[in-house]
């Protein structure tokens, strides 16, 4: 299997070349030459399913190889409640990707893909450490700080933004530990984190000196190959459960309903669409920050507006990095047609999309109000606590069925747990919490629910916090030359 650039701008890769390089030099993100086909697998285990599926993407790893990699990642010590179950709730199934050790779905990718790099890495004949500079608006950082935690060849930086992170995923971060981890506080929001690590990763006399310490610079975000095709898996996998549990008829197709940000997982639904799952919609939910809402029913993607701070953080972005591959697609593979689009979206912060094959898509959404109208509605019927992102795409699927009467069933990605997001939560079911600390908040959630606090959070009030380090906007390069001493 090939790997071309949606720009290209560079020769078609092998898997390996395409995860070690993240995405190619001159901008352009790697798509598989094609998408295989592949059936649902009702009697297979989420591992047994995983090999397979990477198997058809990842020629270049063995056999042996995808197989230590798939069982060392999905482990039951880190997913104590299953790797991704599905509930039946209402009329609705939720597909919870959040039982790995950070909570949120993206373990479900950063646990698999350190492996993947590291093991890219020694086909490819490097033998530099590989440095990971990860800016995070909360989520990403402790999923990476945790997939790479200890990784054998690897150090891992994270900076997040002081003030924007929540408290519990500040300490989430700070009680990491690992011999190969730094974390950073940056006066500034999350723009100004990512401009500055795109800057670090194109500062060429930084590169030569990390070069000369025996390191290389590597991404881990979710434009990456080796972040994006584990998530084919989780869908093939929640349809076989579906079939197991006998809630849908063999071949039924379902609507997926994705509270979406960076345009990753939505993205990964769609190529296991592409493979032949039986999908109907894919329903692409949005905060109030809903450039992707129009793009999609519009056909103009426009970052020009305002950005909202929101109840669901990890969807606040105005520039969803993966829908580069979608309009690759819509293109029909057309590199340059790509290029011209995407250069336009950086010049005049807009661009048309062709009036093609959109037809698989439904976009939406929901703001804060109507978001938690829908996190409340869902737990008083059926005694289910969603958390605020995927609150999002409960209310954008009622809006949709309402409004389309379109009776598929719904199969909803669960994306956080909600206890990663107390304040929020409680405040949505009419509690007042402005007077609760954060672990009174998750006592508070659990009396409710009936549920136990996550154990994942339980110990974070009791461990040692390492020392907050803050740094004014300017100051990552020299954080990153003190690292090489
Ligand atoms: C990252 C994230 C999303 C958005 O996922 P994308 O793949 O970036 O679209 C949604 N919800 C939560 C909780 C997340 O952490």
């Amino acid at each position: 299997m090939k790997y071309l650039s949606t720009r290209s701008n560079h020769q078609p890769v092998g898997a390996a070349e395409a995860i070690l390089l993240g995405m190619a030099p001159g901008g352009g993100l790697f798509v598989p030459e094609s998408f295989p086909a592949f059936a649902p697998r009702p009697e297979l285990s989420y591992q047994e399913l995983a090999r397979e599926i990477l198997a058809l993407y990842l020629d270049d790893y063995s056999a042996a190889e995808l197989e230590q990699i798939v069982s060392q990642s999905y482990r039951a010590d880190n997913f104590p409640a299953g790797v991704a179950p599905v509930r039946k709730v209402g009329e609705r199934f939720m597909l919870e990707l959040w039982h790995g050790p950070t909570l949120a779905f993206k373990d479900m990718a950063l646990q698999i893909m350190p492996r993947l790099l590291t093991a890219a890495a020694r086909k490819c004949g490097l033998r530099r450490e590989l440095l990971i500079l990860v800016a995070t608006s909360g989520d990403t950082g402790k999923a990476a700080l945790e997939g790479f935690k200890d990784v054998p060849g690897t150090r891992v930086l994270v900076f997040y933004p002081k003030d924007g992170v929540s408290a519990i995923q500040e300490r989430q971060m700070l009680t990491t530990g690992g011999g190969n981890t730094g974390v950073f506080a940056v006066k500034g929001n999350f723009d100004d984190c990512q401009r500055a690590v795109k800057e670090l990763f194109a500062d060429e006399e930084l590169k030569q000196s990390l070069y000369k310490a025996g390191l290389q610079f590597s991404s881990a975000n979710s434009i990456n190959w080796g972040r994006l095709v584990p998530q084919i898996v989780y869908y093939f996998h929640a349809y076989g459960q579906l079939l197991r549990n006998q809630w849908i008829e063999p071949e039924e197709k379902i609507n997926v309903v994705v509270p979406t940000g960076n345009f990753g997982n939505i993205l990964a639904a769609c190529y296991a669409a592409r493979m032949g799952l039986p999908v109907n919609k894919l329903l692409c939910a949005s905060n109030s920050n809903n450039v992707l809402t129009d793009a999609i029913n519009e056909l103009t993607y426009d970052r020009r507006r305002p950005f909202y701070r929101t109840d669901s953080p990890s969807m606040d972005i105005l520039v969803s990095s993966n829908f580069e591959r979608l309009i690759f697609e819509l293109y029909d593979r057309d590199g340059g047609r790509t290029a011209a689009a995407f250069s336009g979206l950086e010049k005049d912060g807009w661009f048309k999309i062709p009036p093609a094959v959109l037809g698989l898509f439904s976009g939406g959404c929901a703001g804060d109000a109507r978001a938690a109208r829908a996190l409340a509605e869902t737990f008083r019927t059926h005694a289910y606590l969603l958390d605020p992102h995927t609150a999002v795409a409960a209310a954008v699927e009622e809006d949709y069925r309402e409004r389309t009467g379109d009776a598929h069933r719904a199969l909803i990605v669960s994306t956080a747990s909600p206890f990663k997001f107390p304040g929020a939560v409680l405040s949505a079911l009419g509690e007042d919490v402005s007077a609760l600390r954060e672990e009174d908040q998750l006592a508070r959630m659990s009396a409710l629910s009936g549920l136990p606090v996550p154990p994942q959070l339980t110990g974070l009030g009791k461990e040692a916090l390492s020392p907050l380090k803050v740094l004014e906007k300017g100051q990552l390069r020299q954080a990153v030359l003190e690292l090489l001493g």
